[in-house]
């Protein structure tokens, strides 16, 4: 997709600070942390969001989601906990249209989230 901010990030054309990358997924600290660990981690390839996956997708997914434990683990919040969202469509507030798990953790986060 040319013109989105996320494939360009994971393209390495617009700058952000990499926690993780490899030939699938990439993560990075959120421009505007919500936690003090507030990483996003993406399929490397454009997936609109968790509504628009295919079978080939959900692979992308589950090794998003095993990344997303490592990086707790190596943030330092493993222990104390964390959490994961998927923002999906208006109501959940998705501002960018391009698959990204949040990895939040660091305090102690409320339920249920706003
Ligand atoms: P969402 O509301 O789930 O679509 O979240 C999009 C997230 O992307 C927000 O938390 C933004 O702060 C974050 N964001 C937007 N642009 C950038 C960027 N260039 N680098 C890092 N994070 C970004
Ligand atoms: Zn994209």
């Amino acid at each position: 997709m040319t013109d989105c901010i996320f494939c360009k990030i994971a393209a390495g054309e617009i700058p952000a600070k990499l926690v993780y990358q490899d030939e699938h997924i990439t993560a990075f600290h959120d421009i505007n942390p919500m936690a003090p660990v507030h990483v996003l981690i993406i399929p490397n390839h454009h997936i609109e969001s968790l509504a628009a996956l295919s079978a080939v997708d959900a692979e992308a997914v589950g090794r998003l989601l095993a990344i997303a434990d490592q990086i707790a683990q190596t943030s330092g919040v493993a222990a104390s906990g964390y959490r994961v969202t998927f923002n999906v469509g208006r109501d959940a507030g998705m501002a960018v249209h391009h698959l990204h798990a949040h990895l939040l953790g660091g305090r102690k986060l409320g339920w249920p989230p706003g």
